[in-house]
């Protein structure tokens, strides 16, 4: 169906249930919150619609508790000492902690089955939420190796992980094959899930044609959970940057 077509009632029904986080089809109609005979007031247009109809506003990108937040190496997490306050074990093969956020570890699980119903493979978590003090450690650890260069194209600096939100995480295909490892983008689980992780709110969060945008070389292991409907926007306009599609600057270096 083209946008053109669709009533403007089926649109603002799509747009509450985006708006709502809603999962699935909307309802052929919008639920019934009060029994008030008054009808509803005209709904207000949204700060900044999209060609689609889409609400970019809907959730907040600089609150570290929202899963559209964004973050990088011109935009650290605030307060730094973050911590989820809803961690939970991922029920599915790992080698670090496989903590995440609830919402996406329930979705990672899915993903999981899902790769391996459909033939792509068995997959592990390589590594899931990292606190402040664990990247830390992760982060000197390639300074060690690397110097600070070599690091910074590696590795976030503390503060600036996406693995501090607890939504995202890296995997590798089982048995272990280019593991964190550009190859693993050419492996059956690195194709199928490029192809289909938006399908479970996931995005392949540095893609390889865009380390200028997001800072990071090309990690087709690294996926970011950001939620059904924004994955699914993206995948639909065909873009594959937070950066991009927020409107926000590149973010190729640190700003000190
Ligand atoms: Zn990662």
């Amino acid at each position: 169906m083209s946008s053109r077509s669709r009533s403007p009632a089926f649109v603002c029904v799509v747009v509450v249930a985006t708006a709502l986080g809603l999962v699935g089809c909307a309802p052929e109609t919008a639920p019934t919150r009060s029994s008030s005979a008054t009808p509803a007031a005209p709904q207000a247009p949204t700060a900044s619609p999209s060609p689609t109809g889409f609400d970019k506003t809907a959730l907040p990108i600089d609150d570290p508790a929202s899963i559209w937040v964004v973050v990088n190496k011109l935009r650290a997490l605030q307060p730094s000492s973050y911590v989820p306050a809803d961690l939970i074990a991922t029920p599915v093969p790992h080698l670090n902690p496989p903590h995440l956020r609830s919402e996406a570890a329930s979705a990672m699980a899915a993903m999981f089955a899902a790769a391996k119903a459909e033939g792509a493979g068995g997959m592990q978590l390589q590594s899931a939420s990292r606190s402040y003090g664990v990247q830390v450690n992760v982060y000197n650890g390639y300074v060690s190796r690397s110097g600070e260069d070599g690091a910074d194209a590696q590795s976030a600096r503390p503060g600036h992980s996406e693995h501090q939100t607890g939504l995202a995480a890296d995997i590798s295909a089982l048995p272990l094959t280019c593991a964190l490892a550009a190859c693993f983008g050419q492996t059956p689980q690195g194709r199928w899930l490029a192809a289909n992780a938006y399908r479970f709110g996931f995005l392949l969060r540095y893609p390889a044609d865009k380390t200028a945008i997001t800072g990071y070389m090309y990690e087709p292991w690294h996926f970011r959970y950001i939620g059904l409907p924004l994955a699914t926007e993206m995948h639909a306009t065909g873009v594959t940057t937070l950066e991009e599609f927020f409107g926000l600057p590149p973010a190729p270096d640190y700003s000190s």
